[in-house]
């Protein structure tokens, strides 16, 4: 027997290695499973090249739990006494130790990341025993321990078989990795892919009500997962398959795009655009990340664009170093071309989708606009792709491509500044009536209603040149697309203030709401009042809701128009009721008022180009004193115009039928609204 020191500078790095490591000790079966995997393809090379002329008989590699050991065995290459002092002793420990040194400041870069190796089996183990025998003629079996000091031993020993076994023996705090589920789970989590058959236990069957071990070998892998295999050799049911088995709860996937690059970097991999169900929550890192069919990750940030973290399926490529943090990697060279090359398959698939079904492409388009809108804002040269295919919804679900419905708004939604105005909805429903009225102009309305439409949205009135967006019920409809320069206003100013005073005094209470009021000339034939919210007030309240930092906006009471169709019938007829029955007490107090402003005119006059201080007390007071008198009186006509309202049903009714058309009639309101309404009919 031969004992010796490893050649490591750190007086015992075990407990290093255990510390640093601590919340992803389970990797140590990932990295002894490889390593098994490593030397039985090794020997399959060396059998199919001529060197090893042997029989290389079953080549599963076995896992098995003891009391308290587990061991991996494998019937592969096998080491030598040299080789283990060279692979082991020397390099696989120096490497602990170089590793250790580099990332000691970096917890992160070591964690859930690869090339670990040999050393992880000490996060787990307090003694580690290899029992190895080369593949080479009249190899002489040894074995190796060590119990996680720097020192080891190594001495000849019996073994049958060609091959090697690892075994564990598990230390006194890390019990739970002898539990057959536990293991269990972490080889389906790391292991389902590799590509040499792996054994865990015994297949079990139901018999007499419980179950019982069969003879036959529990293989927990599939060999030839189908991102290895040619796409040429593949059906639509086997990728539909191979998604159902990595997401069992998922619905079938809308597409998917199998990667096979060779060069200039190796990778394979399916990716399945999902299809998302309504209203919950995007689940973002769904794609697994393989090195040479190891498991690696489920985190792709970095690896793969943003927006294409909420695709799913799986990633494989030995060219992704993995041992790095993270914001290196997004430097890598590889990494960005890799990257690169997905978006473009993305795109391009995308692409031939939309030129050869389009049909298929409609149908799908709501599940799709998610990927491709996030894709679009978050990644130019993606939106410099998708501008060509992506899809706009018009109220009436037909689809249109940017370029087609820009040719079929042009002639109509030009407005006299040569703007081309986008006319959109985000509620069919709600806007239902505004709908109708742009829709009666012959005006086309977008459908805007997807989780991320506000943002693309602005996005567009960015690229597009002289165009603008507004929904449909952020103004009249002739104020959304401007024809020409305004009409002259009808009213006067009394009658307006009669209209404000009026309407403005019944209009119900409603939290964090106000309204203010505007007559303007709609024509006979538009409604008499409807309720309006301006595009920009809107939106900052929306970005409010979406973005950190905007909460000014989103205090903000929501503000609106109740605008009022001076040239409607029913307007008319209120304006000439409420003039003869205000007229007399209203000209009194206006007479009053008049009065009062002409001697606050004249004093103002006295006062010009005089500084505040230079300006006696008794003016000032005679001044506050006629304001005063001015507020009164104007509170009293408002009064006036307030007590003649309370007893008209038809502003009553008005009022309630604009809310009613924006969901804002509610509760008592509401009920009110229906008594009236009755009384009216009677
Ligand atoms: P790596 O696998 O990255 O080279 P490891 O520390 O995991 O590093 O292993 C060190 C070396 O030990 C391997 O390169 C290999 O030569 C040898 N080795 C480890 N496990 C086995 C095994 N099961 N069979 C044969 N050789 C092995």
């Amino acid at each position: 027997m031969q004992k010796g020191n490893i050649g490591v500078t750190t007086e015992n790095i075990f407990p290093v290695i255990k510390k640093f490591l601590y919340s992803d000790h389970e990797i140590f079966l990932r990295e002894l499973v490889s390593n098994a995997v490593d030397a039985t393809q090794k020997l399959k090379t060396l059998a199919s090249i001529g060197e090893y002329n042997g029989e290389l008989g079953d080549l599963t590699i076995h896992v098995s739990l003891g009391k308290d050991t587990i061991t991996v065995s494998d019937r592969g290459l096998g080491l030598t006494a040299e080789e283990i002092d060279k692979y082991i002793n020397q390099i696989a420990f120096s490497g602990a130790n170089d590793f250790l040194e580099k990332y000691k400041n970096d917890a992160n870069a070591i964690i859930g990341h690869f090339g670990l190796g040999f050393y992880s089996a000490f996060m787990v183990a307090k003694k580690v025993e290899i029992i190895t025998k080369s593949y080479k003629e009249g190899a002489q079996a040894v074995k190796w321990t060590c119990d996680g000091s720097p020192e080891f031993s190594i001495e000849d020993t019996d073994k049958a078989d060609r091959g090697t076994d690892i075994v564990l023996y598990i230390d006194d705090d890390c019990k739970e990795f002898l539990e057959e589920p536990r293991i269990s789970a972490l080889l389906k989590k790391y292991c389902s892919f590799l590509p040499i058959p792996i054994a865990f236990g015994k297949k079990k069957e139901w018999k007499d009500g419980k179950q019982v071990e069969t003879s036959e070998d529990n293989i927990i892998n599939d060999v030839a997962p189908i991102w290895t295999l040619k796409p040429s050799e593949l059906k639509d049911e086997d990728y539909k398959k191979f998604y159902r088995e990595l997401y069992p709860m998922s619905d079938e996937p809308l597409f998917w795009i199998h990667l096979n690059v060779d060069y200039p970097f190796h990778l394979t991999g399916i990716l399945y655009f999902p299809k998302i169900k309504n209203n919950i929550e995007l689940t973002k890192n769904k794609i697994q990340l393989y090195c040479n069919q190891v498991y690696v990750t489920d985190s792709v940030e970095g690896i793969v664009p943003d927006f294409l973290t909420l695709l799913h399926g799986v990633l494989d490529s030995p060219d992704i170093p993995l041992n790095v943090s993270r914001s290196y990697l997004q430097s890598d060279a590889n990494v960005k071309k890799i990257s690169t090359y997905i978006t473009k398959k993305v795109s391009d698939r995308l692409q031939s989708i939309f030129k050869n079904d389009r049909k298929q492409f409609e149908e799908k388009w709501d599940d799709l606009k998610i990927f491709i809108h996030y894709g679009m804002l978050t990644q130019e040269d993606f939106y410099d792709r998708a501008k060509d295919f992506a899809l706009f919804t018009d109220a009436d679900g037909k689809h249109y491509t940017f370029d087609e419905y820009k040719t079929l708004i042009k002639d109509n939604q030009t407005d006299k500044d040569g703007n081309l105005i986008y006319l959109y909805a985000n509620n069919k429903e709600e806007q239902y009536s505004y709908i109708d009225v742009a829709k009666n102009k012959g005006y086309n309305v977008l459908l805007m209603d997807g989780q991320l439409d506000i943002a693309v949205v602005s996005m567009l009135e960015q690229k597009f040149e002289k165009s603008r967006f507004v929904r449909v019920d952020a103004d009249v409809i002739d104020n959304l697309i401007v024809k020409e320069d305004k009409k002259a206003e009808t009213l006067e100013a009394g009658q307006q203030e009669a209209l404000t005073s009026i309407f403005k005094s019944q209009l119900p209470q409603m939290d964090k709401t106000e309204f203010s009021i505007v007559s303007q000339s709609l024509g006979e034939s538009a409604t008499p009042v409807m309720i309006t919210q301006s595009e920009y007030m809107r939106r900052m309240k929306e970005m409010a809701n979406i973005q950190a930092g905007m909460s000014f906006y989103g205090e903000m009471p929501d503000m609106y128009n109740l605008v009022l169709n001076s040239d409607h019938v029913l307007i008319k007829g209120i304006l000439a009721d409420e003039n003869k029955e205000c007229a007399a007490e209203v000209g009194t107090v206006q007479g009053e008022m008049d009065n009062l402003n002409k001697q606050r005119d004249e004093l103002k006059k006295k006062q010009e180009g005089k500084k505040a201080d230079e300006i006696p007390t008794a003016e000032k007071d005679e001044m506050e004193a006629l304001d005063g008198k001015l507020e009164n009186l104007k509170k009293q006509k408002e009064q006036i115009y307030g007590d003649y309202a309370s007893k008209n049903k038809v502003v009553h009714q008005l009022i309630d039928l604009a809310l009613l058309q924006n969901g804002m009639l509610k509760g008592e309101a509401l009920s009110n609204f229906v008594k009236r309404s009755i009384e009216l009919i009677k």
